[in-house]
């Protein structure tokens, strides 16, 4: 292959961009243990106001933001309500137990969204024999339900029936900004429900590392002590969090372009023999597509052609759109995967 590979693995392959790359070099620093890095103060508090929360939490990854929102939320024994395919149940490496102590308790969503009538199921009553059940955590977007957009009536719905059950709410917002662009409602339409979010920049917006953790004043303040048990007290992290700021000036709304790519992407892949992709499920930058051969022997197949992808089940494929790939370079990804069909 004489150009390089289309990766659409997923959103977290993108590199930062020159100009990310200059913000980064000329940020102002200090040490953050100190609470002295003005970067990354600026970063928290922009991120705060945009969620309409008291305050934010710089931190390496958003699996630690999601899991220090678990350790400031439960004591060990007590129970989390999750959806089944959510990231904190399947890709944090069973931390909520592990570090925590606390049980996970799931429920299985239409496309990752949950009813009222579900949450209100799944917790529990006061008896001495149960868990306490005290938190549930809700995506958006929900990546395994296929990058699915929560209605705000229908978040707010599930939000009032934790707070029926007496739950606090965590949103895992890793791309909560997807959501932002495909609903047109501000990310606080969301957050300024949940007791806690986390939000992503490592994703599709584009930056190399960081997410940040929103929440009260008193919420922030325990998982800083938190953060630093685990780790993630940074020093002078303010070069990072520069790239979360440029992300957020330069790299929000162009998030309708991957969703608009994704969607160019879907009905291209439908259009092949034997593929079969669902149209409607496409909201915002993800595509599951079903072929007519065993995905995980294709994938090696279409990284030969030049493609990358990731396989998500024996016939599933997941192609995510991204930043570092445009409209043309989504419509050769799916001249690839048709020629492979076809020659096999
Ligand atoms: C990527 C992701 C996270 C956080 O992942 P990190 O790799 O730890 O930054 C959390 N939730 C969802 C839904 C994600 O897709």
């Amino acid at each position: 292959m004489a150009t390089a590979p289309i990766d659409l693995r997923s959103d977290t392959v993108t590199r930062p961009t020159p100009g990310m790359r200059r913000a980064m070099a000329e940020a102002e620093v200090g040490d953050d243990v100190y609470g002295e890095d003005p970067t990354i103060r600026a970063l928290e508090a922009r991120v705060a106001e945009r969620l309409e929360q008291e305050g934010g939490l710089f931190v390496p990854s958003g699996t630690q933001g999601n899991q220090l929102a678990i350790g400031v939320h439960t004591r060990p024994g007590e129970e989390v309500i999750l959806e089944e395919g959510s990231h904190p149940f399947n890709y944090e490496n069973g931390a909520i137990a592990a570090l925590w102590g606390a049980q996970p308790r799931t429920i299985v969503g239409q496309r990752g969204i949950l009813t009222p009538a579900q949450i209100q199921a799944a917790s529990r009553g006061v008896d001495d024999h149960l868990p306490r059940s005290r938190l549930l955590i809700l995506e958006n977007t929900h990546n395994r339900g296929g990058g699915t957009v929560w209605k705000p009536g229908v978040f707010g719905d599930a939000v009032n029936a934790a707070r029926s059950a007496g739950l606090l709410v965590h949103l895992d917002g890793a791309r909560l900004f997807n959501a932002e662009v495909a609903a047109g409602v501000p990310a606080s339409t969301w957050a300024r429900l949940a007791d806690s979010t986390t939000v992503c920049f490592s994703k599709g917006l584009g930056a190399p590392v960081g997410s940040v953790l929103a929440g009260s004043k008193a919420f922030i303040g325990e998982a800083r002590r938190l953060r630093k048990r685990l780790g993630g007290g940074m020093r002078q992290a303010g070069i990072l969090a520069a790239a979360c700021l440029y992300a957020l000036d330069h790299h929000v709304a162009r998030l309708a372009e991957d969703h608009e790519n994704a969607r160019a992407l879907a009905r291209r892949l439908a259009e092949i023999p034997g593929v079969r992709v669902e149209l409607d499920r496409v909201e915002t930058n993800m595509v599951y597509a079903e072929v007519p051969v065993s995905a995980p022997s294709f994938v090696p197949r279409l990284r030969a052609a030049g493609l990358l992808v990731n396989s998500v089940g024996p016939h599933a494929l997941r192609l995510v759109c991204h930043l570092d790939v445009d409209r043309a370079g989504c419509e050769r990804a799916a001249d690839i995967l048709r020629a492979l069909l076809e020659s096999k």
